[in-house]
């Protein structure tokens, strides 16, 4: 019996093990400079939770939950989290902070699990990185959330493009539903069967039909049904935006489902990485804290997808590599070396070491494919005269080194990279 991983679900190792954690911690210290702290929470949620923030007719619900009853506890539903927002919101809730202390700044990293159609970039476990604003109604916060993916971009070297809209609020926002629900209704034998189910339900969910295309195309656009204050909120989104040098379009197909999300929404999008392009998508939740039963407080936040986002980056970067192969020929001189290898790793080095029980042939070509720039070797000859021979690799040159001069040699020469 051969047993392997489930479709859509996949293990990471290597380079590309590397440039997931590169993303991941890329985004930390982003997090970090803005003042936003990290929130952990579980993977496991009841299912209610994900039907009423995420919406019963949203995708992530309708098809793509996995969910299952618990034998405990009454039979309770349960499902992996399909995204980040709805646990922050119940913690936050939970902790009793939408009353006591409601301005609150959090980061969460981790898996999110979909039973979508696997492809390149569209996975049914993937990794999110997002960040969560409470408290905050300005124009300045949405500003500051695309900013935080444009550092990030920076700090990472990629192209993205940033697109933005506005939903309006639970002013105008109502009449831009009746009237796509207007245009939905005018055009029903037009629609796909998806449409035609969620119409009366969702009707936004139209503009954003990857089938009826050229229909989402001449919907009514929320731009046009915002009120004075929705305006000046965009306007102002958008100053600030340019102000920061963060290049941005508007699309008026983005939108989101439900009645909680308003005013800014956001999708960012890579040059880079293919058919699956849209890397984070984000924007304001200004109902959602009470829908969940909390108090009236504002929200407004990000995710990014990390897979998508490493993807992006060039392998190359995350080839294996080694600064030296600690190569010990024989029992006394590992003991000699382990010592050596140590105060290596404490100056800051990556170092493997190789012991003996193979020749030395063999061990050479074990540093070659760790990437390793230098090889000290240490046999009987150098452990008599408290020296290591220390080959440069790249250059295939060797001398021989005190052994109290090798950290200092090693750190002169420089890594691989
Ligand atoms: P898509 O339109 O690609 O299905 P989405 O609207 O479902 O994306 P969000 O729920 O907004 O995505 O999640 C934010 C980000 O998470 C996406 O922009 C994407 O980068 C990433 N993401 C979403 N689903 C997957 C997946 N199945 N595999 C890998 N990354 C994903
Ligand atoms: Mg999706």
């Amino acid at each position: 019996m051969q047993l392997t991983r489930l479709r859509g679900f996949q293990d990471t190792l290597g380079a590309q093990a590397r440039s997931l954690a590169a993303v991941e911690d890329c985004a930390r210290k982003m997090a970090e400079r803005h003042n936003v702290g990290e929130i952990r929470i579980p993977v496991l949620e009841r299912l209610e939770l994900f039907q009423h923030s995420s919406g019963e007719t949203s995708d992530i619900v309708e098809k793509q939950m996995y969910a299952f009853a618990d034998r405990d506890e009454a039979e309770t539903t349960l499902a992996l989290r399909p995204e980040g927002t709805p646990g922050v919101v119940r913690a936050y809730i939970e902790a009793g902070l939408d009353r006591s202390d409601p301005e609150q700044r959090f980061y969460y990293a981790g898996p999110m699990f979909r039973r979508e159609r696997p492809q390149k970039g569209r996975f049914r476990q993937f990794s999110q990185f997002g960040v969560e604003i409470f408290g905050r109604a300005d124009a300045a916060t949405d500003a500051e959330l695309m900013v935080m993916i444009d550092e990030l971009r920076r700090d990472l070297g990629l192209e993205l493009n940033f697109e933005i809209n506005s939903l309006g609020d639970s002013e105008c926002r109502p009449r831009f539903r009746q009237a796509v629900l207007e245009y939905g209704r005018a055009h029903f034998s037009e629609l796909c069967e998806d449409c035609h189910q969620r119409l009366e339900r969702n009707p936004l969910r139209l503009l954003d039909c990857k089938i009826d295309v050229k229909l989402a195309e001449a919907a009514p656009k929320s731009l046009d049904y915002l009120c004075d204050a929705c305006r000046a909120h965009f306007a102002a989104v958008r100053e600030l935006l340019t102000d920061a040098a963060v290049p941005h379009a508007v699309n008026p197909r983005l939108v989101r489902g439900l009645d909680y999300y308003t005013r800014t929404t956001f999708e960012v999008i890579s040059t880079a990485v293919g058919a699956q392009s849209a890397v984070a998508a984000g924007g304001r939740y200004d109902g959602l804290v009470e829908a969940l039963g909390g108090a009236a407080v504002p929200g407004s936040g990000f995710a990014i997808g990390v897979d998508r986002l490493a993807l992006a980056l060039e392998a190359a970067r995350f080839a294996s590599y080694a600064d030296a192969a600690v190569i010990a020929l024989g029992g006394a001189a590992t003991r000699r070396a382990m010592k050596l290898a140590a105060e290596m790793r404490a100056a800051g080095l990556r170092v493997e070491l190789l012991s003996p029980g193979r020749g030395l042939k063999a061990l050479l070509r074990r540093a070659d494919k760790i990437g390793a720039r230098y090889a000290v070797i240490i046999g009987d000859n150098e452990l008599g005269r408290a020296t290591a021979v220390l080959r440069d690799l790249k250059a295939s040159t060797q001398n021989e080194v005190a052994q109290h001069d090798l950290v200092a040699a090693l750190c002169a020469g420089g890594g691989a990279r």
